[in-house]
């Protein structure tokens, strides 16, 4: 696809990028979130999740934003293939394969198996290898009205042994120190305003504190679906102040699914049977909380 991207810059330091890409053609049930083009979010005092002073111009991704699968009238998922472009994410212990590769492997399966079973509308951060920043993955949660947002990843360690799946839900407060150096890291993507100011004011805000709750939740729900059927870590529910799940502004989770640096678990996440085991977990537990939360 031919995309050509421009930059202007707007206000003090903001930047705002514009796509221009090729009309696609679309089959399927679609909801344009933009016209042809890029649609441009603005989060002022009256958006939720929001506070005064946190005024945020995102541009959403091109191309597979706008695109959403599945019936109209079921609430939307939003998933995210963590990393991809020149983000590669972790390197598997074979140097063979990248976690953003498994990522997006995983989001399109997760995506199809959705689908398939029919109870949900499923959206994708990214269909292909193109880098998008946190607060772009963010966004299409937010333009979409998403009901849940699931961030997917692969784990890397400097211990050859650590293997298993965990869950991370947003905290202000990490559950360890391992999850604090973890959301560290995949918050570098964030600037540091994102990081600082705006991100302190945000947690104050009382939409935030439910949406931290029901994120535990569904990562809760997820662990009981997935015991017995994949290897979990110890403890596999932790918590952490991730940037990309604060900006969601709907319950999100982030979610590890083993180690790239694990001979085992390698061979494992490449083999489209297990990511089979580990999406239909996935696939359950998402539409248990969506129906969970719609009842109340
Ligand atoms: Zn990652």
């Amino acid at each position: 696809m031919i995309v050509s991207e421009a930059v202007q810059r707007v206000g003090a330091g903001s930047v705002v990028k514009t796509w221009v890409s090729n009309n696609r053609i679309l089959t399927g049930g679609l909801i344009g979130i933009a016209a042809v083009g890029a649609a441009l979010l603005t989060l002022g005092p009256s958006g939720s999740g929001a506070s005064p002073g946190t005024q945020l111009t995102v541009a959403v991704p091109p191309a597979a934003a706008q695109r959403v699968y599945g019936a109209a009238g079921r609430p939307i998922i939003v998933i995210d293939a963590g990393h991809g472009g020149r983000d590669p994410g972790a390197t598997a212990v074979s140097g063979e394969v990248s976690e953003k590769n498994l990522t997006l492997a995983f989001a399109q399966a997760l995506r199809d198996t959705l689908v398939e079973r029919g109870r949900v509308r499923v959206a994708l951060t990214r269909d292909d290898d193109r880098y998008l920043t946190l607060d772009q993955r963010a966004a299409v949660a937010r333009a979409l009205g998403a009901s849940l947002f699931v961030s997917l990843h692969t784990d890397s360690a400097p211990n050859p042994l650590a293997r298993g799946a965990s869950i991370y839900s947003l905290s202000d407060v990490a559950s360890d120190a391992e999850a604090a150096r973890f959301a560290a890291h995949e918050n570098r993507g964030a600037s540091v305003a994102e990081r600082n100011g705006s991100v302190d004011a945000i947690l104050a805000d009382l939409a935030m504190r439910s949406e931290m709750s029901a994120s535990a939740d569904f990562a809760s729900r997820l662990v009981r679906k997935s015991a017995g059927r994949f290897e979990l870590r110890p403890e596999p529910h932790r918590f952490a102040g991730f940037h990309v799940l604060r900006r969601a502004s709907t319950p999100a989770v982030l979610f590890e699914a083993g180690y790239i640096s694990n001979v085992e678990d390698e061979a494992l996440l490449r083999s489209p049977v297990h990511r089979g085991k580990i999406v239909l977990a996935l696939a359950q537990a998402i539409e248990a909380d969506v129906a969970a939360r719609s009842r109340r």
